[in-house]
């Protein structure tokens, strides 16, 4: 992998890490509100699920683009339906964990729903999701030439492979919870030094990024 993938693959990453640590604080919150007791694998699944819609990424970027299909946003995929995607992970939840996971799978997705919503209502949103449709009709769904692609790398390098307030302030958040839940589990002491480590990653993205002729 050359230093410019490295660096792409990190920028996508990047904007996941949120996610990823708040569909865990959901699950530990929603045991506390549900006397549930949780355990470290259901910290793992819920990571996973904060991060779920984006998968589309992968359909997009490993097959569709390879076969000439594009679209204008990734956002405009199934995945990021929530009236089709909320009501089917409750009743995968429901039938895998019974209530207390018919409520948090949901619930999982939700923050990533509202994380990729722009709204005056939501400091941390940026995006949109249609969170009506099949009801309302999606706007900008239409299936045009590969705009993605650039777009993406140019927003991964002007919000996400150099210090912002959106990338700062979104990896400080998920330090900060997963720290929270690490303390939860007893696990301290291993999360500060890890935590540490993934800093330094950050810190030494940022600044081959800057280094890095892209053209
Ligand atoms: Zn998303």
């Amino acid at each position: 992998m050359t230093k410019k993938r490295l660096l792409i693959f990190l920028g996508f990453a990047f904007p996941g890490v949120l996610d990823v640590a708040m569909g865990a604080l959901v699950v530990l919150v929603m045991g506390e509100l549900f006397g549930y007791a949780v355990r470290p694998p259901h910290l793992l699944l819920g990571g996973p699920l904060g991060v779920l819609p984006d998968f589309d990424l992968l359909y997009l970027y490993l097959y569709a683009h390879k076969r000439g299909r594009s679209f204008t946003s990734h956002r405009t995929l199934l995945t990021h339906r929530p009236l089709v995607m909320l009501p089917l992970f409750s009743a995968l939840g429901f039938v895998g964990g019974g209530v207390f996971w018919a409520v948090t799978a949901p619930a999982c997705l939700a923050w990533h729903y509202l994380h990729d919503t722009e709204s005056k209502w939501i400091p941390f949103g940026s995006g949109t999701v249609e969170w009506l449709w099949p009801l309302v009709k999606a706007r900008g769904t239409t299936v045009t030439p590969p705009k993605e692609p650039p777009n993406a790398l140019q927003w991964l390098r002007r919000v996400w492979l150099t210090p912002t307030t959106r990338s700062l302030g979104e990896l400080l958040a998920a330090t900060y919870f997963l720290l929270v839940i690490g303390d939860s589990l007893g696990w301290t002491t291993l999360a500060l030094p890890l935590l540490a480590v993934c800093w330094v990653v950050v810190i030494v993205t940022w600044r081959e990024a800057e280094k890095c002729t892209w053209e």
